[in-house]
């Protein structure tokens, strides 16, 4: 989708930090960082939200976790520990429609979640 942000950013149309591509899945750092690793995970395919994910994208919902392990790991915060977090749809302030897992860490965390 040519209007959609992150297909733009996946497409390489518009500027990322890109942290991790593959043909499934492009990681790049959030813009507006809240903590000190943020990194975005998205389908390369645009998918609007979890509420669109089909059985059939199973094998792409491990590869979105397996980039965030990788990540993880490479970033430094696979043993201190870290979150992923998915927001879907206005209250849980999903601001972009466009399936992104969020990478966090690198501080404590609160729970639950504001
Ligand atoms: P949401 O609020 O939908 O869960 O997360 C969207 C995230 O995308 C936000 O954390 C926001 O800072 C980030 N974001 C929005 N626009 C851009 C952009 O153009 N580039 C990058 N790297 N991140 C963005
Ligand atoms: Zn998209």
């Amino acid at each position: 989708m040519t209007d959609c942000l992150f297909c733009r950013i996946a497409g390489g149309d518009l500027a990322a930090d890109v942290a991790y591509r593959d043909d499934w899945v492009v990681a790049f750092h959030d813009i507006n960082p809240q903590a000190p690793v943020h990194v975005l995970v998205i389908p390369v395919r645009h998918i609007s939200s979890l509420l669109e994910l089909q059985l059939t994208d199973e094998a792409l919902l491990w590869r979105l976790h397996a980039a965030a392990v990788r990540l993880a790991r490479e970033l430094g915060i696979a043993e201190r520990g870290f979150r992923v977090v998915i927001n879907t749809n206005r209250e849980a302030g999903q601001s972009v429609p466009h399936l992104h897992l969020h990478l966090l860490g690198g501080r404590p965390m609160g729970w639950p979640p504001g």
